[in-house]
């Protein structure tokens, strides 16, 4: 089987909080374990960054942090790596951030101590943090995905969980998505992106963004094949050992659980 997953994980040292690093991990198993060779290449602060790299790459990943370890590596990313990163988010590359990167692929984000630190611009949103006036959104969560990956057909191929997905979100800042963007899905318990819209995260050509720590493919595997069929070019992949009675009784609790917060 000659296709190749190649991962490129931007800041795995500065920005890996609650395990986000597993979202790696949990990538590799699955494409392993289903005959594709995978590539690692960590990509921090002080590694240089070209358009070869990137076009080396068929899945980003970064992950969440502190506004402290932000703004250790927000120089370096945009200075150094976000006209590249932008370019794959707009040539349809796969990528997945979570948290802190997510909101660091917007406009900017306003953090705590009133600091802007300006972000990519792959993303059209922008990130406050409030301060101590809102509490910290923290806690378990569960929404259900946006349509724009429901219907997607690869999507269509995989156990998608009832069309759940589930995490726990740590985060001060409250992110607003542009009118032309999809959310990654809709909230049904906890905060999302900004408690108040209903939104979580960002589903942007191949781009998703989301709050959702977890690590979020350890607990939607679902999520890991997609993201790898996409990757790959492939239309779908064989669910692994027998995962298939493993989801079907996963979605049954989570449905059976999201009913109950309505
Ligand atoms: N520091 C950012 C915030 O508090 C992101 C936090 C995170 O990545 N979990 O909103």
């Amino acid at each position: 089987m000659s296709k190749r997953l190649v991962i490129g994980h931007f800041y795995k040292k500065l920005l890996n909080l609650y395990g986000d690093n597993g979202n790696v991990e949990i990538l590799k198993y699955r494409a392993n374990s289903r005959g594709f060779d995978v590539e690692l290449i960590d990509i921090d602060h002080d590694v240089p960054t070209t358009s070869e790299t990137l076009q080396k790459i068929n899945l980003l990943f970064i992950g969440g942090g502190p506004d402290a370890g932000q703004k250790q590596m927000v120089d370096d990313l945009v200075k150094n790596k976000a006209h590249f990163i932008k370019e794959y988010v707009e040539n349809d590359g796969v990528a997945l951030l979570v948290c802190g990167s997510y909101q660091l692929l917007g406009h900017y984000y306003l953090a705590a101590d009133g600091n802007r630190l300006d972000g990519v611009g792959a993303l059209d949103l922008y990130t406050q943090h409030f301060g101590k006036k809102k509490p910290r959104c923290i806690g378990n969560t569960v929404a259900k995905l946006s349509d724009k990956i429901l219907n997607d057909p690869v999507f269509k191929t995989l156990n998608c969980l009832d069309g759940y997905v589930t995490g726990f979100e740590n985060h001060g800042g409250r992110t607003f998505l542009g009118s032309n963007l999809h959310p990654f899905a809709r909230i049904v318990k906890g905060n999302g992106n900004n408690s108040v819209d209903g939104n979580e995260g960002v589903f942007y050509k191949n781009t998703i963004g989301t709050y959702f720590h977890g690590p979020l493919l350890a607990r939607n595997f679902h999520l890991a094949d997609f993201l790898i069929c996409k990757a790959l070019g492939v239309q779908s992949i064989a669910p692994l050992h027998n995962e298939d009675v493993v989801l079907e009784s996963l979605a049954k609790t989570v449905h059976t659980a999201s009913l109950k917060l309505k």
